[in-house]
């Protein structure tokens, strides 16, 4: 279902009305992790100012250690909703369990399944069956033949409005958090006919490459890219060091605005 093969024009997938995939080149921008009304607002304000057309932020954090913040839950669902009321930007946010799926698509106009999830097939069918766009990132261990079979479960279930984010693999080097495997761009986007972005924050992992990152995303071809950005970075409850910050902002919009031009 998700194979070039028997669908050789390349697909747009429409958030809320916005276009992720055909001549666009769409950026989501927005905090790691939701933690107050306030951090959330002035990340949204971020994001917009940036020239994001969707906002990102995570109420569920499936966070390697339990003893790290999980997430505020419903509670940070909420506070996007009133972000999205207030900026207008409509949300992607990352649903952790099948069993929530249905609370998380009742806020969220995408679902984001993350990288420990790829393979979580259960939640890929319940988000498959949930009547929004599901953005799935590539499992940091996957091969590009296993994420495409992961869109293919999301798939099955009826919903072909999946985008693939390509978020960086674990390898032998330490000096990035992960990395960023820069040709499932194009690999993907051969492969497949969904839209293909990159997360150049939870790849690279330090704020100072997340700029070039994003530039050598766009200049691959892929279709949006999805950054962490935080009024407080020093005080986040969740990676903090791979967020970009109020000075950054205007060299991101220069990104977003000029490069699609390359395309
Ligand atoms: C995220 O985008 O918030 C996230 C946890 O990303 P990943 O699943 O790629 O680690």
């Amino acid at each position: 279902l998700v194979s070039s093969e028997n669908h050789p024009t390349r697909s747009t997938v429409r958030v809320a009305g916005v276009p992720i995939g055909g001549d666009h080149m769409t950026v989501i921008a927005g905090p790691c992790a939701v933690e107050t009304p306030d951090q959330t607002l002035r990340a949204a304000q971020m994001a917009k100012a940036a020239g994001a057309a969707l906002l990102r932020g995570g109420a569920y954090k499936p966070r390697t250690s339990p003893y790290a913040f999980q997430g505020l839950g419903e509670t940070g669902l909420k506070i996007l909703a009133d972000v999205r009321a207030e900026t207008g930007l409509p949300i992607v946010t990352e649903v952790v369990d099948a069993a929530d799926v249905e609370l998380v698509a009742g806020y969220a106009d995408m679902l984001q399944i993350g990288t420990r999830n790829m393979q979580n097939f259960a939640l890929l069918q319940a988000a498959g069956e949930a009547g929004r766009p599901v953005m799935l990132k590539r499992g940091m261990n996957a091969t590009i033949e296993e994420w495409l079979m992961a869109a293919e479960y999301i798939a099955q279930r009826g919903n072909l409005d999946i985008v693939l984010c390509e978020r960086g693999i674990r390898t032998f080097e330490k000096a990035t958090r992960n990395t960023l495997d820069i040709s499932a761009v194009p690999v993907a986007q051969r492969l497949s006919h969904l839209p293909v972005i990159v997360d150049p924050s939870h790849s690279g992992g330090k704020r100072e490459l997340v700029l070039p990152l994003s530039r050598a995303a766009i200049a691959v071809g892929a279709d949006g890219i999805i950054v962490d950005v935080h009024p407080h970075p020093e005080t986040a409850l969740c990676d903090g060091p791979q967020a970009l910050v109020d000075s950054d902002i205007p060299e991101l919009a220069d990104i977003a605005a000029t490069l699609p031009a390359l395309l």
